[in-house]
């Protein structure tokens, strides 16, 4: 899923991902690389290669369709289906490639045990908890049933136990973490008496960088692998500081202008030039993944400088002053994310102007093409 003819390059640096992930293992030990969502907008395949080069042996996709394109590019490791089996079609595919889906309902337990008897096969799975998202999993009241489901449907398999942690890059929600932990202890100790020992996974990256206490046998490592600090802003953010961002968003200046005293900039004239300036006309837009929500608040990078969006994001198009960068031209590079120099872009700078997290930035400008170094 890409958006089509644009401007926009995406760099994805695969060494800094497994310069990343070499950081999440130091700490875990036994880190499955989260690859849902097109490797957070980094490619799958690419970002999955690049993991399993550093010795990942354990891959956690979304749906169960894009597990079988992983597993279709070549894989051979384990794959995960966070999201689940959520057809009839799912479980088949589940079990004939070998995809390991989340499981957190009774009516998915049902689903697969007809369908690999159809089949004659049999499916491993996952067992998803909630111990305090409120989202997928089986509650501790259902645990009991449970057991009991399992212990008759010898033809589903669960290898592995998970639930997702809510708060565990807050410091200020340690507790409510740790009273998920301590549900999820709970969970495993029942389980084990009933005779299923599971690999069991709880921690997502910020649980990997601060808590050891909630590593168990596995943990998920997703953000930190594209090297967006989940400490940000926390007294625990020295805790990531050495991770490296992956992604580098490029695009193309279709024009450089002069603007005088009073003249309004883009839809709506919510920008008035307060001097004579001058402006580069920078092709990226909401199109593009490039948030309308950076009108009059976002900033490129030109040159190594910063050049801010004067008035609304358009489209395909927005404006941005560079009245303080020397020698702007025609058809130069402008930075949306990274860039040389001072003026150089974080993830986080990104998501602040926007109003949202590094995830969605990645997953956005993710969509558009992109290209890879350090392969
Ligand atoms: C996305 C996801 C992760 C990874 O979380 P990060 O905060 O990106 O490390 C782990 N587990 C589940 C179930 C997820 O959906």
């Amino acid at each position: 899923m890409t958006i089509g003819y644009n401007a926009i390059e995406v760099e994805v640096d695969l060494e800094a991902i497994r310069h990343n992930y070499r950081i999440l293992k130091e700490k875990g030990s036994n880190v499955y690389g989260v690859v849902k969502a097109d490797a957070y907008g980094h490619g799958l395949v690419e970002v999955s290669r690049a993991l399993e080069a550093e010795g990942a042996d354990t891959f956690a996709v979304g749906t169960v369709g894009e597990a079988l394109s992983l597993r279709n590019s070549g894989c051979s490791k384990r794959i995960i289906a966070l999201l689940g089996p959520l057809s009839e079609t799912d479980c088949f595919n589940a079990a004939k490639y070998d995809i390991i889906p989340f499981v957190g309902e009774f009516e998915q337990l049902e689903m697969l045990s007809k369908v690999v008897a159809s089949q004659g096969r049999k499916v491993r799975i996952c067992l998803k908890f909630d111990t305090g998202m409120s989202r997928l999993g089986f509650s501790l009241d259902e645990l009991e049933q449970l057991v009991s489901w399992l212990k008759g449907n010898p033809d589903v398999i669960p290898v592995l136990a998970s639930s997702h942690l809510a708060t565990s890059d807050d410091p200020a929600y340690e507790e409510y973490m740790n009273g998920q932990a301590g549900k999820f202890t709970h969970i495993l100790d029942t389980l084990s008496a009933a005779g299923f020992e599971l690999e069991a996974s709880l921690a997502n990256s910020a649980g990997i960088l601060v808590h050891d206490r909630v590593h168990f046998s596995a943990q998920r490592g997703g953000i930190a692998l594209y090297g967006a600090n989940p400490l940000n802003g926390t007294r625990w953010e020295g805790l990531g500081e050495r991770l490296r961002p992956a992604m580098q968003v490029s695009t193309r200046i279709a024009a450089v202008r002069r603007l005088t005293k009073g003249q309004a900039v883009s839809y709506g004239c919510t920008y008035v030039a307060e001097r004579d300036m001058t402006v580069a006309i920078v092709c990226a837009g909401y199109a593009d993944g490039y948030s309308r929500q950076l009108s009059n608040t976002g900033e490129v990078c030109i040159k190594g400088k910063r050049a801010p969006i004067l008035g609304r994001v358009c489209m395909q198009l927005c404006i941005v002053d560079v009245s303080h960068v020397e020698g702007v031209n025609f058809a130069d590079r402008a930075y949306l994310l990274g860039g040389e120099g001072e003026g150089r872009i974080s993830p986080d700078d990104l998501a602040g102007w926007w109003g949202t997290i590094t995830y969605e930035v990645f997953c956005l400008l993710g969509l558009n093409p992109r290209v890879y170094r350090n392969k």
